[in-house]
């Protein structure tokens, strides 16, 4: 079976098609580890697109603040505004699949959640040392995880733990949308990047109002 594995979409349609365009033929199954709304102007045309495909995902910090289950005071000002402007534009379809993502989606091999195994929905997993309780709570080779809006790969013993990075928001100084292909029979997993219309998606942010800050952040990709 051959994965494409994506996360941190954020309601960025541009990105979000860019990628799944990337994993047309090369993926059998595709899987989110969750953060589909936040930040981006079209969280319902990303939703919309997830149910359409079939792509099961978990939920993420965004996710859960969107239907008021993750205090949206843990937030800063500009991530906290986009949620409360989700809010108001979110259809109740969308919401109703949002309230339902689990916050752990198992496969044989591997598991996938959005922050770590000991906090789902907060902890970002972003070097070694913060990484080992998940890592002893491990019972299958892999962990996909997101959050950080990095790729990273880490290996511990006979594990593993990986993030391809985000589909809507880079954070780590490459603005081209991120994601990964795992090959569970060979098993081999290759992160990949691949550039949208940047211009396009900081258009529709202005014009909904969105935080200047987020908008810019795209193309530095930080
Ligand atoms: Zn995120």
């Amino acid at each position: 079976m051959r994965y494409g594995i994506i996360a941190d979409i954020h309601g960025n349609l541009e990105a979000f098609e860019a990628v799944l365009a990337k994993l047309k033929g090369k993926a059998d199954q595709i899987l989110c580890a969750g953060d589909m709304v936040g930040y981006g102007p079209n969280p319902n045309e990303c939703v919309e697109i997830i149910r359409g495909e079939n792509i099961p995902s978990v939920a993420g910090n965004h996710d859960k603040a969107l239907v008021n289950e993750f205090p949206l005071g843990l937030f800063n000002e500009a991530a906290a505004e986009a949620i409360r402007w989700t809010q108001k534009v979110i259809t109740q379809e969308n919401l109703e699949l949002i309230k339902n993502l689990p916050l752990k989606l198992e496969y044989p091999g591997f598991d996938i959640v959005h922050g770590s195994l000991l906090e789902p929905l907060s902890e970002y997993l972003t070097s070694m040392a913060v990484a080992v309780p998940t890592f002893n709570l491990m019972n299958k080779p892999r962990l996909f995880v997101g959050h950080t809006h990095k790729p990273l790969r880490l290996k511990y013993q006979d594990k593993e733990i990986i993030n391809p990075g985000s589909v809507g928001q880079p954070r780590d100084g490459d603005p081209a949308a991120a994601y990964l292909l795992y090959d569970d029979e060979k098993q081999e997993v290759q992160l990949f990047r691949v550039e949208y219309d940047i211009e396009a998606v900081q258009k529709k942010m202005k014009g909904a109002g969105l935080p200047q800050r987020l908008i810019s952040r795209l193309v530095a990709g930080r």
